[in-house]
Order: C-alpha cells, then structure tokens, then sequence
C-alpha cells in the first residue's frame, strides 16, 4: 500500500483539494488503486495555534514512508509575512531534495488561450525549472539599511551539480516521450560567471542524447518566442527565477491559475505535486474557486506513481467538463467549486 500525504493547506487550497481527492477516490472506484490518502493539516490555522509550520521529523516520515505528498496551496492574511508558507514550501523543496520543478503548459481548448489563432496543437511543451538553488537559496544581506547608503546583496547559486541533474532530466523526458527538441534559457551575456556555467553544461549533456535538437536562449527572447510562436518548444530548461516567471507566462497561455498544475520531484525519493495557484485569499470560502488545476495535480501525482489508467480516466473528464462548459465561473461555466469537482467525479464513474 502506498501512503500519499495530502496537505490542503490554507484558504482555496482545502477547497480544491478535497475535489481533487475526490477525483482520485472516483478513479479508484473503476480501477483500484494501492493507495492510501493521509490528511494533515499543516497551514495557518496550525501555525496560529502552536507555531509549528512543518517539524523535522514530518520530513523523515515523508522520507521513509510515503510515496507522494498532495498539496493545496498557503498563504493567510492573519499571517501578514506568510512565514509559515514560506516555511513549509520552501522546506519541502530543500528538506526532500525536490530538485525537478515540473510544469506541462498544454492547451486543452482553445477558447482558454488569450493568444490570437493558437490551436491546442501550437501550446503543449513542459518547462523544467530548476528547484533548489539560484536565487532562492537566500544568501545575501543588507549594509546600512535604511540610510542612503544602503547596500542589499543577494547571490545566485548555480553548482554544477545542480545545474547538471536538472538537465539531464530535461533531456531524460525528452527522450522517453519520444521529443525531439529541448531548449535552455539563460542570460550568460549578462551574468557571465553562473550562466556560462548553465550554458557549458547544457551542450555537455546534450551531447548524450544524439537525436534531440539542443537549442539555446536568452531568456528575453525565449519569452518573446513563448509568446509569438509557441509551437516551437517542447521541452524547455532554466533556472530557479527564469522557471518562476515562464511558467506563470505558460499558465497563462494555456488558460489560467485555474488549470496549471505542476510536480516538484525528487526522481531518486518522495515527491510533491501541487496547484501552481495560490491561496486566493480573495476568492477562499465561497465555493468558487476553479478545483481543475488541483483536479490536474491530482492526475500528475497519479501518472508519476505509475496509475497511467487512472491518471488517463481523470485527463478524459477534464476534457469533457471543457467540452460540456462544466467549469466555474472564472473560464465562463457557472458551477460552484463542488458542483464542477462533482461533474469531473460523475464522468470518471461513467468512463468506459
Ligand atoms: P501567491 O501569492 O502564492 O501567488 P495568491 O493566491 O495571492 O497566491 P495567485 O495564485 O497568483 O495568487 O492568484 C491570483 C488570483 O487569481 C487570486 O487572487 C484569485 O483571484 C485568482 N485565482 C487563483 N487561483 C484560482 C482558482 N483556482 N480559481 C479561481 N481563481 C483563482
């Protein structure tokens, strides 16, 4: 029996997830699954009473006994700095070396896509940023704050080791869906010393997988390219801060936060799959928050752990729910959060 931890996590985030367990529970219902589902309840409202964010010997037990972690999203208005997000996202990405930041970009109608004659043939690559360096390792600091002399520095980190697994997975994945095409953006016109380092080391490993086009970018024109002819990626791998940015260009791109769902994996241990929304404070407690891309993360964490049937089943009635106009508000429908998870869950029950 495998263990997946489900974290729904604050606001939006218990709403989604619940529909995206329930989605996983109607799959189960058609083809059983091995799996057990077990609710924590890490987030703010934890945090407020007892201060604890996630303790260390929650990582241990994801290390030693779980397959997979489920997570809704953080974020809490009675925690102004968000601390405890922090905390537990970040935490999670080091603490279990969850070096793969994953994120399909796939159109699946092209009503969703704010791009002028794009069909879902023209939007449908996967970024691969890197996860656990760069700018968000947190080193720097500021000299003479808040005088007119300040000086603030903040490093990037790029090891070679980093730099290196992160695009051997690229082309890995490549390889194994049968791509033909990876692209790299970086900026090592700018920032000569990391970036020749991501520059080296991508023509390094490409050299491995003869059949796949290496090509590279600077980051600017790799985004002007997402936006002018989309068509042209496939697979696409860049750092920690470049990957933050595209990625949420691709959500757009392919319909909204309400749709992009992303993994954050460790190939050699546990990994986390998550909504790339957040916690939406605005929207949270009102039954309208679109549940598609936790619905989505679901099906990642499903075809990761190797259930493609029931990973697929989950993908169909995604698609028929677009098809039918079952959706929430935000992409034109007018069902509630509960109500759109309920279709997806009916048809997953119906499939053949
Ligand atoms: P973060 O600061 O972690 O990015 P956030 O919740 O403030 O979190 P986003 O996730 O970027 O920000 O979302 C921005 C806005 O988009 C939300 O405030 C909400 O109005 C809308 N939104 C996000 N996710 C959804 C969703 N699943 N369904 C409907 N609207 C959403």
């Amino acid at each position: 029996m495998k263990k997946i931890a489900v974290i729904p996590g604050d606001g939006i985030g218990t709403e989604v997830t619940n529909e995206a367990k329930k989605a996983i529970l109607a799959t189960n219902a058609k083809k059983p699954l091995d799996i057990e589902l077990v609710d924590m309840e890490y987030g703010a409202e934890k945090f407020l009473k007892t201060g604890v964010t996630m303790p260390e010997e929650q990582y241990d037990d994801f290390r030693k006994n779980y397959s997979a972690i489920l997570m809704g999203a953080f974020g809490d208005p009675r925690v102004p700095g968000n601390e405890h997000a922090k905390d537990i996202l970040l935490g999670t990405r080091f603490k279990l070396d969850l070096y793969v930041n994953f994120r399909p970009v796939k159109l699946l109608d092209e009503k969703f896509c704010p791009l002028k004659n794009k069909t879902v043939n023209d939007i449908d690559f996967t970024v691969f940023r890197e996860n656990t360096e760069g700018v968000y390792v947190g080193i720097g600091g500021i000299f003479k704050k808040g005088t007119p002399d300040e000086v603030a520095v903040q490093e990037e980190i790029n090891t070679r080791k980093g730099v290196e697994r992160i695009i051997r997975y690229a082309f890995e994945f490549a390889k194994k869906n049968n791509l033909k095409k990876v692209a790299m953006a970086d900026k090592s016109n700018a920032m000569q010393f990391g970036h020749n380092l991501w520059n080296r080391c991508f023509f390094e490993v490409a050299k491995e997988f003869s059949g796949i086009q290496a090509k590279h970018f600077y980051i600017d024109a790799l985004a002007m390219m997402m936006i002018r002819n989309p068509e042209e990626f496939e697979v696409i791998v860049t750092n920690n801060l470049f990957g933050d940015i595209i990625t949420d260009m691709g959500a757009q791109l392919q319909g909204g936060m309400g749709l992009a769902a992303s993994g954050n994996i460790n190939p050699a241990g546990v990994s986390m799959f998550e909504p790339v929304h957040g916690s939406a404070p605005d929207i949270a407690g009102r039954n309208i928050a679109n549940p598609v891309a936790a619905i989505l993360t679901a099906e990642m964490l499903l075809r990761h752990l190797g259930y493609l049937q029931n990973a697929d089943m989950i993908e169909r009635a995604v698609r028929v729910a677009i098809q039918k106009n079952k959706l929430t508000r935000e992409l034109g429908g007018d069902l509630g959060t509960k109500e759109c998870g309920d279709f997806i869950c009916s048809v997953i029950k119906s499939d053949n």
